[in-house]
């Protein structure tokens, strides 16, 4: 389906990072961790994912790594009640409503399928398994949605923050996320599903240091951010 949006306001979640929100159309539903085809305009088409959990908002919400681009100016200068075109949803790096141990592993800007699904499985208040979220940014300020993720409330969930730069976040791993952060942190890798999310070099990282950890191909799902190199 397509639909014509107003955009309503945006907000800033780190120097790079900023959630657009838009009108919701009247029916339109979404699960979490799907995306939509945005466009702006005349080759001004980029997929988006959807960073809010489905039931929460009465708007649409995504948030976009600011780099400069065309796109990106674009979706800058907009102001309310300019409209946008969106397709969607779409995508399948979703729930299949297994209730088991889930880790999911963020590489920046990933994070936002990633959010959407937390927060909806928080919201249910009543999901049996677990969750871990191991989340790489290069330094503290880079963290979207720190804050919030820290504090969702889910059984035995905690955020591991992996960053280049430590600084300010205690507990931190140092580095890249690596086979040995996931070892230490994911004590049974046998009943556990691996939601992998991020661009296509970090999801290519998770997906070889998951095999090489014994994990199968059913147990790992990626949502590939095509169109960032780091
Ligand atoms: C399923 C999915 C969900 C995504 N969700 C998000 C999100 O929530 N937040 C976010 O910031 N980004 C997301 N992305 C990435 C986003 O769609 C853009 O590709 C990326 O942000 C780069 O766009 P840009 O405007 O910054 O730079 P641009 O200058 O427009 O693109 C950078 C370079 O990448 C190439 N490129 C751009 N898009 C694609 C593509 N789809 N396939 C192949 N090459 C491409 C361009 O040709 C250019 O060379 C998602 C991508 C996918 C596939």
């Amino acid at each position: 389906m397509e639909y014509t949006v107003n955009f309503i306001e945006s907000v800033k979640r780190t120097p790079s990072a900023i959630s657009f929100r838009f009108s919701r159309p009247a029916g339109f539903t979404f699960t979490a961790g799907q995306y939509m085809i945005v466009t702006l305009g005349d080759d001004l088409v980029h997929p988006l994912s959807l960073s809010e959990s489905p039931g929460e908002t009465g708007f649409l919400e995504f948030t976009k790594r600011m780099t400069g681009s065309s796109f990106c100016r674009k979706l800058q200068e907009l102001t309310p009640e300019d409209t946008i075109t969106l397709k969607g949803a779409m995508g399948r790096f979703t729930l299949d409503g297994a209730e088991q141990t889930l880790v999911f592993l963020a590489g920046g800007i990933g994070i936002t399928p990633i959010r959407s699904i937390l927060k909806t499985l928080a919201n249910r208040q009543d999901y049996p398994g677990k969750a871990i979220l191991i989340y790489g940014n290069v330094n503290e300020a880079d963290i979207s949605f720190r804050e919030e993720l820290e504090g969702l409330a889910l059984p035995g969930y905690r955020v591991v923050h992996v960053l280049a730069d430590t600084k300010g976040v205690p507990g931190a791993h140092q580095g890249y996320i690596s086979a040995e952060i996931i070892s230490k942190e994911v004590p049974d890798l046998k009943n556990t599903i691996f939601m992998v999310s991020g661009p296509p070099v970090m999801v290519d990282a998770m997906q070889k240091n998951l095999v090489g950890l014994g994990a199968t191909e059913e147990q790992i799902r990626s949502d590939v951010f095509l169109g960032y190199e780091t």
